[in-house]
């Protein structure tokens, strides 16, 4: 199975914010969106960097709810882990699971094509597990040969 028989179903959509957004207003882009990160890039499709929830909790616990007028940049992460379409989506699971991080943007050509998240990860194999679970029952029952 790939990333791009996820992107399939979910679509090539991706939230981004430029780098000099404050937190603040990044606070409601993921609240309106209802999503846990985005991507920062100036044009749309260049990844500059990702921030995520996890981001803001801790630059807040570290410095305060000043943190709310700074810019996205002051607490993105810039090493960005990106994959291809094409890539099998059990690395992508163990590159999470290893890594920590819930979101892999996906990019095609270098530029942004899609983003993957843990939650569309688990959607992806419980669909998958409940397809394999009716056709085992049914060859079992003999509705299927
Ligand atoms: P998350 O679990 O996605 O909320 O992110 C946890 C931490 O990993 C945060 O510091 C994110 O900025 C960072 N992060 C999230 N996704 C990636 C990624 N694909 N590559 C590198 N860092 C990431």
């Amino acid at each position: 199975m790939r990333i791009s028989d996820i992107l399939r179903v979910k679509g090539d959509q991706v939230v981004t914010v430029p780098p000099g957004t404050p937190v603040e207003q990044l606070l409601e882009v993921l609240a309106q969106h209802r999503i846990g990160a985005v991507v920062v890039s100036r044009d749309g499709t260049a990844v500059e960097g990702i921030v995520s929830e996890r981001d803001i909790v801790r630059a807040l616990a570290a410095r305060g709810a000043g943190v709310l007028g700074e810019p996205v940049s002051a607490i993105q992460t810039t090493q960005v882990r990106t994959v291809e379409p094409d890539a099998q989506l059990e690395d992508v699971e163990r590159l999470m699971t290893e890594r920590r991080f819930r979101h892999v943007p996906v990019v095609v050509g270098g530029a942004l094509g899609g983003v993957v998240s843990i939650g569309d990860v688990v959607k992806f194999r419980i669909d998958e597990l409940e397809t394999e679970r009716s056709t085992l029952a049914d060859y079992i029952t003999g509705e299927r040969t």
